[in-house]
Order: structure tokens, then sequence, then C-alpha cells
């Protein structure tokens, strides 16, 4: 039973931050891709669930919000799309390519996304409550405000794995990818990359139109190279003012996604694609895949001891793909400075080699869920640790 929650989905702010005590069915750290699909698969099963997030829903977007157009068709979240790209557009130092895409990319608005997930789950707003998670004792996470207490706990709380007693993450020492991007208003008919050492050694620039902005970034696979001066470097070589600052550390190899009866998913559980930096769709793919387990606790028809240990294998099976693209990774970093960079790069303006490699690439992550609807995920198997 939830008690002393307020009715309020803004964050709330000095006198506002009240107290907060409460015990739940199921307490979801992170209202951001990850934590709103765990909450959208539990939609219909009547549990008592608490979202917490330090931020409104939507308030801080967390990327360049670029995802496959197929991802956002089967989540219904195809109103938040802002524009969608059949191809990429490559820039290394000896050539501009041109890969076709044998299904689109879109970007999308962040708010209204998380908007309409928020929707999908059919929670009350009073099921949301912006605290900053301070740690953990067992089964009780400790709050600016208070201590929330569940049987089932979810870490959706990005790359600092806040919930986790044994994992200390510190950057830059840590296995991890940085990215810095600005977002001033414009408009482009292209999503382009820069794979080209005179702005990252080791690592990547994009520019993504959203419909009235673009989004201007660099990023690096090294966490100890800066991002800032390339990202400005890059707006300005694009014209554009470098205004709307966005940033974060991203995880590049998978981390338990278990702990001590906690769940993990998204940048907490190092969901994020290695050598892409994709994230959104992995959390939403891996949230939804914890959020099944989850129903299924509720509904009786599985024990939390062994949700937690089918979700920690359903999310370890994917550890060759992340393996390989690790080290897909590593390769591409040392070869950026050489023209082997421009090699690779034509070699995938064949559409039947882009299209494999795309398919490869796709498929560490997916396909997408069947439904299309939010619900129980009666008519969908759960995805299970051997079809990863
Ligand atoms: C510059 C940049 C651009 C990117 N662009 C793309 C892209 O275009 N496409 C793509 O697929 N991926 C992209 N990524 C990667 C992607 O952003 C992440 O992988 C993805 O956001 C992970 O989702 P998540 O829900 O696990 O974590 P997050 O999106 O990081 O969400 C974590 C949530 O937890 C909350 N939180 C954190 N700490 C606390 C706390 N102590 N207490 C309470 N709440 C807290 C945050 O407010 C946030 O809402 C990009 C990353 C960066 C840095």
């Amino acid at each position: 039973m939830i008690v002393a929650v307020m009715p309020s989905r803004a964050t709330k702010r000095g006198s506002e931050r009240t107290r907060l005590a409460a015990d739940c069915d199921v307490l979801i750290c992170g209202a951001s891709f990850a934590g709103l699909a765990v909450a959208r698969a539990l939609a219909g099963s009547g549990a008592q669930v608490l979202m917490i997030d330090r931020y409104a829903i939507g308030e801080r977007q967390t990327s360049a919000c670029a995802v496959p157009t197929n991802w956002l068709l089967a989540l219904d979240l195809d109103q938040a799309l802002r524009q969608s790209f059949g191809e990429f557009v490559v820039h290394t130092p000896g050539a501009t390519v041109r890969w076709p895409l044998p299904s689109t990319f879109s970007t999308f608005d962040y708010e209204q996304l998380c908007e309409l997930m928020w929707r999908q789950t059919d929670l009350p707003d009073s099921a949301f409550e912006t605290a900053t998670v301070t740690g953990r004792s067992g089964h009780t996470v400790h709050t600016d405000r208070g201590d929330l207490r569940a049987p089932l706990i979810v870490d959706a709380l990005g790359w600092r794995r806040v919930l986790s007693n044994t994992t200390t993450v510190s950057p830059p020492h840590a296995p991890m990818s940085r990215g810095l991007e600005v977002h001033p208003a414009g408009t482009g008919d292209a999503m382009e990359l820069w794979i080209d050492p005179g702005y990252i050694r080791s690592g990547y620039g994009w520019s993504f139109p959203a419909a009235d902005e673009v989004r201007v970034g660099i990023g690096s696979f090294w966490p100890s190279h800066h991002v800032k001066e390339p990202t400005v470097r890059l707006a300005a070589d694009l014209d554009l003012p470098p205004t709307g600052y966005q940033g974060n550390w991203i995880p590049h190899q998978l981390r338990p996604a278990v702990e001590e009866g906690v769940f993990f998913v998204g940048d907490s559980a190092g969901h994020c694609l290695p050598l892409t930096a994709e994230g959104i769709r992995t959390a939403f793919y891996f949230g939804l895949a914890c959020g099944e387990r989850l129903q299924g606790v509720l509904a009786g028809h599985m024990s939390r001891d062994a949700a937690l240990r089918d979700y920690a294998a359903f999310s370890a099976a994917h550890k060759r793909k992340y393996s390989l693209l690790l080290g897909l990774q590593r390769v591409i970093g040392q070869l950026t400075a050489t023209p082997a960079i421009t090699v690779l790069a034509r070699a995938l303006e064949n559409p039947r080699v882009a299209a494999w490699v795309f398919g490869r690439y796709m498929a560490a992550a997916g396909p997408p869920p069947r439904h299309t609807l939010a619900g129980p995920p009666a008519a969908t198997p759960m995805p299970s640790a051997a079809t990863a």
C-alpha cells in the first residue's frame, strides 16, 4: 500500500519537497527510457507501482533521441516522431559516403515520448514522485525525501548504478564512453556522422536533425578524451550556435543485471550498445523483458527469485554480441586515423553489404515486440535467454 504520496508530477522544489515514505509492490527508480519501459510492461497488473526520478517525467533529455523507427511504431510512440531518415551520410577524412539503411531511423521529441510512455503505463499521477535516490539497504531505497520499500526494486537510474552496493562506477577510469551534444534551433535533411580524427581520435561526431532543431555532438570511446571543444567546433563548422548542452557518460560493457535482489535495466546494467552508443532501443528491449518478468511475479506465475534468475540469464545471454561490438569499437577506434576507415566506410555504400551489416547489428537487441498496445504481454512470448 502506498502511503504519503503527493498527486503532482512536477519536480518538487524547496518547501514542496516534503517527506515521502512508501511501501509498494514495485519500486521503479529512474523515469527515462528503461524505467518507463518496465512500468509500461506492468500496465494492467493492478500492482501498487511507485516510480521515482530526481526530475519530472520528460524534464531532462538524456540523448540525441534517435531510434529505429520500427521500435517507435511497435510501441505506439510515433506521435513523438520528429524526422525519419533512410540513410546515414558519413564523413571520413578521405570521403563522404552514403550508407543506405534497410529500415529507417527517426529522431523524436524526448518530453513527448516520455509523456506517451507514462500514459501507456495506466498509472495514476500519484504513482510518480520526484526524489533523488541516495542509496539502498536491502529492500529499502534511501532518497532525499525519505525511505521507500518494495519487494521488487528496479534500478533504471542510468550509468551511475546508484542502487548497487558492490560496484563503484568512477569515470574517467571506468569502462565507459562519453558524449556531449548541443541542440541549436535549425533544420536539416540528413542524418550525418563524422568518423574523423580531426574531431575525435577514437569515436565519432553526429548531426541529427529533429524538425526544428539539430542535435550535434561528439562521442569518445575513451572516457579521458574531452568532447566539449570538438562539439563546439563541429557545431561551428555547421554554422550552428552551441546552445542547449546535454551530455553524459555511457557504459559500454554489460554489467550484472541483478544484484542483491534488485533488477538493473538500461545504462545501469550496461545495456547501451558499444560502438554506436545506441541505448534507447536496448533500454526499451531490456526494460520490457524485465517488466514482463515482474508481471509474472505479480500474477503469481513465478517467484521473485525465479524472475531475478531468469532476467539475469536473459541479459547475460547477450554477452557475446556485446563483446563483439566492443571488439569492433576498439578496432574502429584504432583505425579512425588511418586510410582504412575510408575503405570501410565505402564498403557500406553497397546496399547488400549495408543490409547484412545493419541486420547483424540490429539483431543485438530485438526484434521489437509484436504487440503494439500497452498492456499485459499475454499474447507475446516472454523473450528468453535461449532466444536472445
Ligand atoms: C550525448 C548523448 C547522445 C545520445 N544519443 C543517443 C541516441 O540518439 N540514440 C540512442 O539510442 N542512444 C543515445 N545515447 C545513449 C542513451 O542516451 C542512453 O543509453 C539511454 O538514455 C539509457 O536510458 P536509461 O533509461 O537507462 O538511462 P537514462 O536515460 O540516463 O535515465 C536515467 C534516469 O534516472 C534519473 N536519475 C539518475 N540518477 C538519479 C538519482 N540519484 N535519483 C533519482 N533519479 C536519478 C535521471 O534523471 C534519468 O531520468 C546518447 C547518449 C549521450 C550521452
